[in-house]
């Protein structure tokens, strides 16, 4: 405890004298004042606790000097130093906040006793206010302590609700009622089922309110398929008393619908790859077991000449595969992140040229025209991977000669302004429907109509095409009309094309154009 300071205030010397004396013997540290203001002036500077007070001095008296003390500081104990004369106001000073009195003249024994009276009142009163303090102190932990642990539960993202070992709800969190779509005006009070209609749910919730897991077990858990398409995945626990009975289960919702979308993807996806694979590899082994049969027996030309038409069959069937494989795997690599060529700054317009040059040959035969419509300045140079550029335009006019019949035409132009170039492929073929405008784009969509039916294809050219130019930060359109035409306009943004060196466009390989 802190050191208690007295002050003595009283004009006769002897006795103040002889109080300090005494006072600091008792360990006390002592002021002393001679008049009523000088001593106002010490409690004023110092801290003092008890004050042995004089009620007659010349001056400011006593009484005045103590209602001044009082203004001051109403927790210094005052004691009063009175002749008997004077006993009856000491009573009245008594009445007006005095702690104690001690008539003169007095023993050093009384005086003492007083003092020690009031040092003890002094140290009970810290005593209590500290006792005081610290409940206000833990009442307030207690209270920052629920503040804080309700907005935890409030701002979790999964949904919490917690009930009792009746498996009636005591605690729903915001989040549970934002994944369940229960009102969040609803009160906790009712039991689980009155909240979520789950029979599996409600179920797994009342095993383990009720106890049947012990808080080692690991519940299972559970999956809730809500009307609108959402599916939660729930996991609960038991939660155990102070004698290890379980009073009551906890329940973390999650919502896992992403997941599941994925995962069905991935399903249809795998299904699509299967069935993609297994036709034409039937394909080659029956025409493989043709041949073989057939090798046993007799070989005549004719024969032979059967043989030689299956094998070769099976060779472009083979082909078809590879080149399937081929497309998966470009397909997985670019939407991995994983294409690997360093961007190069590229000529748009000689790209342009070889892929017509090189594809002119497939629109011959067709009897097709295939035209590259090119301004007469050359167009700048476009920053980018040139094996990709080849991949984007080559599916492109490979697309307009495969769906345009005999006799159409395919047209290529270019153009640049505002920092982009865009690229136009048009021709007079088939066409699209406007309803599967949306879904070439996807993975081994083929639109198949009585026209298109045999044309060949397993519908990965476009999602590769698509990934290539989002990969450029470029953006791919379609316009179509049903047995007129289909126009893909391709836009790419020029970016740093003065920094890079030209590049020669390489030389197009089959596989990019095919
Ligand atoms: P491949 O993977 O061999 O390219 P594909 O050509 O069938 O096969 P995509 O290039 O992805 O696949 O094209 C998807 C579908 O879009 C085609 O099956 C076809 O129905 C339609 N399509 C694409 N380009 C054209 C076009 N120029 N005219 C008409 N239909 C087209
Ligand atoms: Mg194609």
């Amino acid at each position: 405890m802190d050191e208690i300071n007295v002050l003595v205030i009283d004009d006769e010397d002897g006795i103040r004298f002889a109080c300090q004396r005494i006072l600091t013997r008792m360990g006390f540290q002592t002021f002393a004042a001679s008049r009523g203001v000088e001593g106002l002036e010490i409690i004023r500077k110092e801290v003092v606790s008890i004050v042995l007070l004089d009620l007659k001095m010349p001056g400011m008296d006593g009484l005045e000097v103590l209602r001044h003390i009082r203004e001051e500081d109403d927790s210094i104990l005052v004691i009063i130093i009175t002749g008997f004369a004077t006993i009856e106001t000491a009573i009245e000073a008594m009445k007006h906040g005095a702690y104690d009195f001690i008539p003169k003249p007095f023993e050093p024994e009384h005086l003492r006793m007083v003092v020690d009276r009031a040092r003890e009142k002094l140290i009970l009163t810290m005593e209590t206010e500290m006792l005081e303090a610290q409940r206000r102190k833990t009442l307030l932990d207690l209270g920052t302590e629920k503040s804080r642990i309700r907005t935890i539960l409030e701002s979790l993202p999964s949904g919490l609700v917690v009930t009792n070992m009746r498996g009636q709800v005591v605690l729903m969190n915001p989040s549970f009622f934002h994944l369940t779509g229960v009102d969040s005006c609803r009160m906790p009070g009712e039991r689980i089922e009155a909240y979520v209609a789950d029979e599996g749910f409600c179920n797994l919730v009342m095993e383990i309110s009720t106890g049947r897991y012990a808080p080692t077990d690991d519940p299972p858990s559970y999956e809730l398929a809500l009307p609108n398409n959402v599916y939660l995945m729930a996991k609960g626990r038991p939660v155990m008393g102070e004698e290890g009975e379980c009073i009551g289960a906890v329940i973390n919702l999650v919502n896992i619908t992403t997941m599941k979308v994925l995962d069905q993807l991935k399903n249809e996806f795998v299904a699509k790859v299967t069935h993609e694979l297994r036709s034409p590899l039937s394909t080659i082994h029956e025409q493989l077991a043709l041949v073989l049969g057939d090798m046993m027996t007799d070989d005549n030309a004719a024969e032979k000449e059967q043989e030689q038409y299956l094998l070769s069959r099976a060779k472009e069937k083979t082909q078809g595969l590879i080149s399937l494989i081929g497309d998966l795997l470009d397909l997985s690599r670019i939407e991995a992140g994983a294409v690997t060529s360093e961007p190069v700054a590229v000529r748009l317009d000689d790209l342009l040229k070889s892929i017509v040059e090189f594809l002119g040959a497939r629109a011959d035969a067709k009897q097709q025209t295939l035209t590259a419509s090119l301004p007469d300045a050359p167009l700048p140079p476009i920053t980018a991977d040139p094996m990709a550029l080849e991949s984007i335009f080559g599916n492109l006019v490979s697309n307009a000669i495969n769906y345009t019949p005999e006799g159409g035409s395919i047209e290529v132009s270019a153009s640049s302004d505002n920092g982009r170039i865009q690229v136009v492929v048009s021709d007079t073929g088939f066409g699209i429907d406007e309803k599967y405008l949306d879904k070439i784009f996807e993975r081994f969509y083929r639109v198949k109509t009585d026209k298109t039916r045999f044309i060949t294809g397993t519908g990965l050219g476009l999602p590769i095409v698509k990934s290539l130019v989002d990969g450029l930060n470029g953006t791919i359109a379609v316009e179509s009309r049903v047995d007129q035409g289909t126009t893909f306009t391709v836009t790419l943004p020029l970016e740093k094309s003065e920094e890079a060196e030209c590049a020669a466009p390489a030389e197009i390989s089959a596989e990019a154009a095919s």
